[in-house]
């Protein structure tokens, strides 16, 4: 069960329901790439797959990424998001850049994952392009 009081995993440091919740049930719209890019780290946490293959460019999302997305976040336990950087994303940008770093428990070991996302608008929402994962 999701606490709506607790603390957003995205570390904004709104609670969930004042925070992401609002996007994953559809009640807003991103308006800029990082805050896409915090709903779809809550919603790893929370394995909102739905929200993350909706989130995904419609170019991208292959017949098993729902699979591929639920097996992944089955594994892991996201407990800390880093946002580096961000480039354009904003709401009047059509492209937009995230660099950050996820951190993450696989197999009770801490890990984590360096990468910078681009986003795209489509139509009028951000998407997840894709990533290229570094360091
Ligand atoms: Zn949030």
């Amino acid at each position: 069960m999701i606490n709506i009081r607790q603390t957003c995993p995205c570390a904004s440091g709104k609670t969930y329901a004042n925070c992401c919740r609002k996007l994953h049930q559809d009640k807003t719209i991103a308006q800029t790439a990082e805050q896409l890019m915090r709903s779809r780290y809550s919603a790893y946490s929370f394995k909102l797959i739905d929200y993350l293959v909706k989130t995904t460019h419609p170019d991208k999302r292959t017949a098993n990424l729902h699979q591929e997305i639920s097996d992944w976040a089955d594994q892991v336990e996201f407990y800390r998001l880093e946002i580096i950087s961000t480039r354009q994303g904003l709401a009047t940008d059509k492209i937009g850049k995230v660099e950050f770093i996820a951190h993450f428990r696989l197999q009770n070991k801490e890990q984590q994952l360096y990468e910078i996302s681009r986003f795209k608008r489509h139509r009028k929402d951000w998407v997840y392009l894709d990533g290229e994962i570094g360091k």
